[in-house]
């Protein structure tokens, strides 16, 4: 049974204003393991850093999105847990409340969170590789990739590569939250991949109180305020039914 502490708990009812940002970590309790863990099977001797790369498409287009079907085929099959559905839950009651991720798997989405900023794209999703032309829908035919239905150029998954820059809107609004929130919650991220990983100095600099939940340590556990050592599927229903009351 896990008890939040009662300063966090007031800590959160009285922000004003609250970002949450999540990492791989607030996924693994759906069964999704981290980016480098998924190095398995028919795929285990790629290296992330030689499939996820604009130059590897151009390498190799078949093979970069066979790789991305194997990775949404996975995604398709997996639900959100509890700790996705915690923080809808809080968005609900604090309208105000922004969710930035770095997780390209659609979890919070898919458990309801609408005030969500995804700051690597979604897997789930594909673009054309020369002009970015979104494409709703392809056929699984013989063309692998598919070629987009606007300029026939190939498509490729609506996510941020290794050597790509984030999507600027989605970067600013995160950025911009992170200055002005009250509250910062890093959930689930080792907060090594940058920008992503300034969000919570950029409020803590700004005089947010930054929490970390994670069952390990990271660079930011030293700078936090409130340093929660538990998964996130225990501790955030935990902390919501504190904050808010039972479901
Ligand atoms: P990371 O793999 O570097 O770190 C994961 C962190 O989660 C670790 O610090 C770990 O201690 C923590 N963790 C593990 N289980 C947890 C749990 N149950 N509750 C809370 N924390 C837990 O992940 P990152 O920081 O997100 O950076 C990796 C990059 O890989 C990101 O850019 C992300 O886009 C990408 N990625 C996405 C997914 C996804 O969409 N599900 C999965 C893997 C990687």
């Amino acid at each position: 049974m896990f008890d939040p502490d009662p300063d966090l708990i007031a800590a959160l009812r009285r922000a004003r204003r609250i970002v949450a940002s999540t990492g791989a970590g607030i996924s693994a309790e759906s069964g999704l393991s981290t980016f480098r863990d998924a190095q398995t099977g028919l795929w285990a001797k790629y290296k992330p850093e030689d499939l996820a790369t604009p130059q590897a498409f151009q390498r190799n287009p078949r093979m970069v999105w066979e790789w991305y079907e194997w990775r949404r085929s996975i995604v398709a099959t997996v639900e959100p847990n509890p700790g996705h559905a915690a923080l809808a839950r809080i968005e609900t009651a604090r309208p105000d409340f922004l969710l930035v991720t770095q997780n390209v798997d659609g979890l919070h989405a898919k458990a309801g969170s609408r005030n969500l900023v995804e700051l690597h794209g979604n897997i789930r999703r594909s673009i054309c590789f020369d002009q970015r032309h979104p494409a709703e829908s392809w056929t699984r035919g013989e063309d692998i990739p598919p070629h987009c239905a606007q300029c026939g150029s190939l498509l490729r998954p609506d996510v941020v590569w290794f050597g790509e820059t984030l999507p600027p809107d989605a970067l600013r609004r995160a950025q911009q939250a992170a200055a002005d929130c009250d509250l910062f919650l890093s959930i689930g991220t080792s907060t090594l991949v940058y920008p992503a990983a300034e969000l919570p100095y950029i409020a803590g600099s700004n005089g947010a109180t930054v929490v970390e939940i994670n069952p390990d340590a990271t660079p930011l556990s030293r700078l936090a305020n409130f340093v929660v050592r538990e998964k996130a599927g225990i501790a955030l229903p935990a902390i919501a039914a504190a904050m808010l009351g039972k479901p």
